[in-house]
């Protein structure tokens, strides 16, 4: 498939014009507190490379005061931009409409909360410059982190790597994209069940690293319930990898050698006279067979699960209200499906 912007030259900086060149997007859901702060640093470091802005904070439904906060932020800035989404809608959908409103040659996603470092930003740009199309800012190790949380998301980011085939290893979505996988991912992307970190990945063209350490955030709090996050790794396997339904067939196969080699057992033994044995193994059988079904039902559901969800449609977020967006510019579409 062939995104519908220009042909690239293999340096970037040969396509910036003098008109907005990088637009940032910030998805927040209850971030009044840190807004202005992170805003401010943001175009602290933005001003000093010399580059024109934009600013669109998506307020994911939030119900504290960071519609107000960004509003007072356009009075001060009209590069500042806000869109309000009808309810939360969650963090991928908020990037979406962000990137789908999003009007510079370059696109930088990061969160409200301070904890992706905006200094990161000209070394982004820098790579940009070099030809690179998607720059991923990397986690290092969170030592902030207890060890079991860090654990198990580096086992998640290592399984999701091997089945999916993309690196994941410190994935955030803190990022930089080009307008060429911008149009990839807002205009020939349809799925509902998106999972960013892996698809700007998926996008493919010269992609580049930068590491960086995530400090702890100066106020409010994580936004992420256990349940939320789930959720989204369960969107990240069933959109990036069918192997939890190949390791169902092969697990299937593994049972049906063991219970030849079992049938054969008991047979032999009756055919010479002795009682089969082994109540207590028939149990545990019965019930370690009875678990592998339900838990391969239950995975074969989640897929038909988002199938449905993608079957259904629904749009990804509904915009309630913009502020700073002129008629010509900005979300073109109330509600996030397609154009
Ligand atoms: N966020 C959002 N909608 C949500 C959850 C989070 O817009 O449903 C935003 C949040 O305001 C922040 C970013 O996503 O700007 C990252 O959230 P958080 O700091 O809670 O996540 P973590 O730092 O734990 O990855
Ligand atoms: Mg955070």
């Amino acid at each position: 498939m062939k995104p519908e912007s220009t042909e690239h030259t293999g340096d970037n900086a040969a396509q910036v014009d003098s008109s907005l060149v990088v637009s940032v997007v910030l998805p927040a859901h209850n971030e009044a507190s840190g807004l202005g702060a992170a805003v401010e640093s943001i175009r602290k470091v933005i001003h000093s490379s010399g580059m024109s802005y934009e600013i669109i904070i998506v307020d994911d439904g939030s119900n504290d005061e960071t519609c107000k906060e960004i509003e007072r932020l356009n009075a001060v800035d009209g590069n500042i931009k806000g869109i309000r989404l009808s309810r939360q809608f969650g963090k991928e959908s908020a990037l979406l409409a962000g990137l789908r409103a999003a009007d510079g040659a370059v696109s930088i996603t990061m969160d409200a909360d301070l904890q992706h470092p905006p200094a990161l930003i000209p070394q982004m740009l820098e790579k940009w410059r070099a030809g690179a199309r998607v720059v991923h800012a990397v986690k290092r190790d969170r030592q902030i982190d207890g060890w079991l949380t860090r654990s198990s998301v580096a086992l998640f980011n290592k399984l999701l790597s091997l089945t999916s085939g993309f690196n994941m290893r410190g994935a955030s979505d803190f990022k930089l994209l080009d307008r060429t996988v911008i149009d990839l991912l807002v205009h020939h992307l349809p799925e509902r069940g998106r999972f960013y970190r892996g698809l700007a990945g998926w996008a493919g063209f010269e992609q580049s690293r930068v590491p960086f350490d995530v400090v702890e955030r100066d106020t409010g709090s994580g936004k992420w319930s256990g349940f939320a996050l789930f959720d989204l790794a369960l969107t990240a396997i069933t959109s990036f990898t069918s192997a939890p339904l190949r390791v169902i067939t092969i697990l299937g196969a593994v049972t049906l050698v063991f219970g030849i080699i079992v049938s054969v057992e008991a047979l032999w033994s009756w055919f010479r006279g002795y009682a089969v044995s082994g109540f207590v193994t028939i149990i545990i059988t019965l019930l370690l067979i009875g678990s592998f079904i339900m838990i391969s039902l239950g995975i074969i559901g989640e897929y038909i699960a988002k199938i449905y969800a993608e079957v259904k449609d629904r749009p990804p977020y509904i915009v309630a209200s913009t502020c700073g967006f002129d008629n010509n510019s900005g979300p073109r579409n109330s509600f996030g499906n397609g154009d």
